[in-house]
């Protein structure tokens, strides 16, 4: 049988994947922790304000809430995270990282393997991968309408004034330049890809 493109995608997706994994758990803070527990931290340590609840957690995995509450019940007790309650609305839940959590995060993700790799190829290597690698991601979540999960500054809702201050056009909330680097359940990718997205990889 032919091979697709579809094979040759999936075969180095799943290998470097592995390779990815293997470089975290050679980081002694993770042992302990299972890959999708380590996921959750990276997801949570990147999140911004609107999406840091376990339903956001579960719709970034493609996890059940259940299985989700397993992971985050992990993390609490690893003392990595913390719940908190929303300040307007005591029924949701802020998943927080506790300064242990944000540590273990820090040192697992990038895996040192994989960035030692990185260094060694070219400038013009590095972009065409990430270029290559975003198009698929972006045709993934297209075709099964999956939220996009995209950093902030790429969000055709992301606004910046002449006098650099941002705001959110759809929540309406002011923006801190930190939050411009975080991603976010509500991310909408712009209908033209502006030249901020090449440089926010
Ligand atoms: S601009 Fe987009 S990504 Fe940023 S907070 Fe608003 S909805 Fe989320």
């Amino acid at each position: 049988m032919e091979t697709t493109a579809s094979d040759q995608i999936y075969d180095y997706l799943e290998r470097i994947g592995n390779l990815v994994r293997m470089g975290e758990r050679r980081v002694d803070s993770v042992k302990g922790l299972q890959p999708v527990q380590l996921e959750a931290l990276h997801y949570l340590s990147s999140c911004n304000r609107y999406s840091n609840t376990p339903l956001a957690v579960a719709d970034y995995l493609g996890l059940t809430k259940g299985t989700v509450s397993q992971t985050l019940s992990v993390l609490e007790g690893y003392g990595l995270i913390e719940k908190i309650p929303d300040v307007s609305d005591k029924r949701v839940v802020r998943l927080v990282l506790t300064p242990r959590g944000q540590q273990v995060a820090d040192e697992a993700i990038p895996p040192q393997l994989l960035k030692l790799a990185v260094d060694t190829l070219s400038e013009p290597s590095r972009g065409e991968i990430v270029a290559g690698l975003r198009t698929l991601l972006q045709a993934m979540q297209r075709a099964n309408q999956l939220k996009s999960f995209g950093l902030c500054k790429t969000c055709r809702h992301h606004r910046q004034e002449p006098d650099g201050n941002r705001w959110c056009g759809l929540t309406r909330e002011a923006l801190l330049p930190v939050d411009a680097e975080k991603i976010c359940r509500e991310h909408s990718i712009a209908d033209i890809v502006s030249a901020e997205l090449d440089e926010a990889v």
